[in-house]
């Protein structure tokens, strides 16, 4: 199997959590012989430094010229005060449009050792395993017009979907719900807004091209409890864009952090991974990042370009039983030190990949 990578580590601890994602995709093309190719660009913040923009045209072609990008995270502070297309994340909504993936994945699942990581009750979520499928080219976040008067004190988005928006991503959930649990749960704000109106009605639409899926629609301050309340009940969440970014980052808290959801995003030219969390200045090269969501990324890399089931499989395993071996890296160890033993990004990332070794071995691949 041959695959050309382009990492685009980006700022704080992107560079520190691709890394322990590369090494563990290397060690995979190791053992089974494959041909994976990695080439290095900058984005976000250190391509503003180094080169003047966010997203550099060297860093854009190379993407397109890659079969999949891996994103560690953009971002920092020092940045703050530039307006929002000359940011870094600036460079990530740009990197985004031009692949065209629409379709963004972000598994939450719930790990048994972690569910006392949570602040929610262990019975609660333990068993979680949602895939949400949350809309990423379109909405607020790229609706034009858009601006901010200061001279008016006034400032506005255009949260705007077409059918075919609408349609296109629906599809890539009921597709993923018929290999899952076969329930779709369509989020948005139908009693309020007339871009979820027109999301709704298209949802309801093409659910009729999956008869043995069952659709339910939920309005997304509901879901926002929901997901707290009875994460287990849900299999296939599929919502727009903003409603996505929230809803997503809150479904961390039933995985115990942030550092432990990976996503993928589909549909476009190329597909694009990168870890759901930020660059996370406040930890940034002090080996304290957790670089298991950047793995499981490649977990993800493996299973939906690669289509390397057996060895993406694999990855997801050898994080479980490294997890009940009782390694954690701080941020999962918080309050519960007891038992566990507290490892750095590095060394979390070598724990994978020898057990990752041990489980390709044994099974002969
Ligand atoms: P963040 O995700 O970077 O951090 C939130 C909290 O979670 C922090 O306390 C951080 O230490 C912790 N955390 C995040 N990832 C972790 C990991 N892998 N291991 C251990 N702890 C982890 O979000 P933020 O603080 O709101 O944003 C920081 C910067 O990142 C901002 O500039 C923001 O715009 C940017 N950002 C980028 C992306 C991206 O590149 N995809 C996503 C979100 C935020």
């Amino acid at each position: 199997m041959n695959l050309k990578i382009l990492v685009t580590a980006g700022d704080g601890i992107g560079p520190e959590v691709t890394g322990e994602a590369v090494a563990v995709l290397k060690e995979v093309a190791a053992l089974g012989g494959h041909d994976f190719a990695f080439m290095e660009k900058r984005i976000g913040g250190v391509a503003i430094v180094e080169d003047g923009t966010p997203l550099p045209q060297d860093t854009l072609d190379a993407a397109l010229a890659s079969d999949a990008v891996l994103l560690g995270a953009v971002g920092g502070n020092e940045f703050n005060a530039l307006p929002p297309d000359k940011r870094p994340e600036g460079g990530l909504l740009a990197i985004r449009a031009a692949l065209g993936g629409f379709a963004n994945l972000r598994p939450c699942f719930s790990f048994k050792e972690l569910t006392v990581n949570s602040p929610l009750r262990p019975e609660v979520i333990e068993g979680t395993d949602i895939l949400f499928v949350r809309e990423l080219l379109g909405g607020a976040y790229f609706g034009k017009p858009r601006e901010w008067n200061k001279e008016t004190g006034t400032a506005f988005n255009t949260m705007i979907y077409r059918r075919e928006e609408v349609a296109r991503v629906a599809r890539v959930a009921f597709e993923l719900a018929r290999q899952r649990r076969k329930k779709v749960t369509s989020v948005d704000k139908a009693n309020v807004l007339e871009v979820s109106q027109l999301w709704r009605a298209t949802v309801t639409e093409v659910a009729k091209e999956f008869p043995d899926v069952t659709l339910e629609h939920q309005y997304v301050d509901a879901m926002a409890m929901h997901i707290l309340n009875r994460p287990r009940d849900f299999d296939v969440v599929v919502t727009e864009n903003l409603f996505g970014d929230i809803l997503t980052d809150e479904s961390g808290v039933i995985t115990g952090s942030l550092g432990m959801l990976p996503s993928a995003t589909i549909g476009g030219k190329v597909d694009l991974y990168e870890p759901v969390h930020g660059s996370a200045p406040d930890i940034a090269g002090k080996g304290l990042a957790n670089p298991l969501g950047a793995i499981l990324t490649a977990g993800m890399i493996l299973r939906l370009t690669a289509k390397l089931e057996a060895e993406s499989a694999a990855i997801r395993s050898a994080v479980r039983k490294v997890l009940e071996q009782g390694y954690r890296t701080a941020d999962l160890a918080r309050g519960n030190r007891e038992g566990v033993t507290v490892l750095s990004t590095r060394e979390m990332g070598a724990k994978v990949r020898e057990t990752v070794k041990e489980q390709l071995s044994a099974a002969g691949r």
